[in-house]
């Protein structure tokens, strides 16, 4: 088949897996701030992070080097479904009456139908190569339970995961999906842990948040020599393993002669959102590309664009390393959105660092006007984007709206939305 009639058809897909992890340290005009330990406040050593994490993850969390090579068994996995398709927008362009082309790169074709096995299935290689036998882990609306979840069952471990209570009631389909992996998936706060009885102590109806699911699964990885703690998103290493997003979009454009002139994702944590543009920012600060990057984050849980540059935990007990990020301040429970993966109170290092620097920019879209783009898009395009991914969508039809000329938008739909259909229907 030839590029143009693949271009035709609006799929394009390169020829391979990438190789190599692409890693944006390496070509930032200032370092990204250091970690620092929670009780000395100097900059953490891998040994400090070495009960919670495997040594090949800690070294890649302090890395400076622009290529990490994808180790081959995690290869194999990834090759299950990427390199993930980039498809034209055509009827959306339309629908829209947009003189600009729209893209998005489609990472809902994973087993657990968004980006996250990208890291999971990285994080639970490293960690069966040095020996751990078990993982434990938080997780918001449980895409992140369920990707760590499925890479655990390949790769021979077993997964115990807190998820926050508000989606532990409201979406019992992924805890579903996590058991028929053969996790374990507790509601946070539990009574399984001295952080969340502390919680629990403090407010027995607390419909729970990721600060505090993280505050349990650390205490319960630290005290079992056989456990890692593994975390779906914030830290270098995880946005180093989502960088396959962007060097396959990359590709994938130019194999049909484009580039892009925007990019939209929406920003939780920041890991989707990195994964995608980082390897479109070491082009412009490599190559003078001018290629501009729109994080979208909800009005709900705005920490890019409310939110303080200091360094905060990432948890709420203070347990977890000090992070330099924008942060909503560790105590802070945002509303139960439908989008439960963008209700984290801090943001990537990496991501925060980049904002800083002017390399990305920040908006807020509020629910309401991430649905209603979720619908046009769904009514469009036949895929109902996840509610997080709803938030990217808005932003570019927006922009798409907006323009008067020729250009080239990148939509980053992290995810597919039908496990969320309740979601959908409640606004409807
Ligand atoms: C978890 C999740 C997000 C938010 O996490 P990031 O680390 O910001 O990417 C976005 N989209 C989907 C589909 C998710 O599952």
């Amino acid at each position: 088949m030839t590029t143009s009639l693949l271009d035709t058809l609006g799929v394009t897909v390169p020829s391979t897996v990438p190789t190599h992890w692409y890693n944006l340290a390496a070509d930032l005009p200032s370092p990204c701030p250091p970690a620092l330990h929670p009780g000395t406040r100097e900059p953490l050593t891998p040994d400090d992070l070495a009960p919670l994490f495997p040594m090949a993850l800690i070294l890649q969390e302090v890395s400076t080097e622009r290529w990490v090579e994808i180790p081959e068994p995690v290869r194999e996995i990834y090759a299950l479904w990427r390199p993930s398709p980039l498809i034209r927008a055509r009827r959306l362009e339309r629908a829209l009456g947009t003189p600009a082309r729209i893209y998005y790169k489609y990472e809902g074709v994973s087993p657990v139908g968004s980006h996250k096995p990208n890291t999971a299935v990285a994080q639970a290689y490293y960690n069966a190569a040095e020996g751990i036998t078990r993982l434990t882990t938080e997780t918001g609306a449980g895409q992140w339970g369920a990707s760590l979840a499925m890479a655990c069952a390949l790769l021979g471990l077993t997964c115990e995961v807190w998820q926050v209570r508000a989606s532990y009631d409201a979406k019992p389909y992924r805890r579903m999906q996590m058991e028929t992996y053969g996790s374990i998936c507790h509601p946070s706060p539990s009574d399984l842990t001295n952080a969340g009885r502390a919680m629990l102590a403090a407010d027995p109806e607390t419909t729970g948040s990721l600060g505090m699911a993280i505050s349990e699964a650390v205490e319960a990885a630290a005290s079992d020599p056989d456990a890692h703690y593994s975390l779906g998103s914030v830290l270098n290493h995880v946005l180093l393993h989502q960088s396959v997003i962007g060097q396959e979009a990359l590709a994938q454009l130019d194999t049909i002669e484009e580039s892009a002139d925007v990019v939209f994702a929406c920003a939780g944590g920041g890991s989707n959102l990195g994964g995608l543009a980082f390897p479109f920012l070491g082009r412009n600060l490599r190559e003078g590309a001018t290629t501009r990057v729109v994080a979208c984050e909800p009005a709900a849980c705005p920490s890019l664009t409310q939110g303080e540059y200091r360094y905060d935990f990432g948890d709420v007990a203070g347990l977890t390393p000090l992070l330099k990020m924008h942060t909503l301040g560790k105590d802070f429970v945002p509303p139960p959105i439908h989008a439960g993966g963008l209700r984290y109170h801090g943001m990537a290092p990496m991501v925060s660092h980049a904002v800083e620097l002017g390399l990305i920019d920040a908006i807020a879209v509020d629910q309401e006007t991430a649905f209603a783009a979720g619908i046009e898009f769904a009514r469009a395009e036949g895929i109902i984007p996840a509610p997080e991914s709803t938030h990217a969508v808005a932003g570019a039809i927006a922009h798409a709206r907006a323009a008067t000329e020729a250009q080239t938008i990148v939509i980053g739909l992290s995810g597919i939305g039908v496990l969320d259909l309740p979601a959908y229907h409640d606004y409807v």
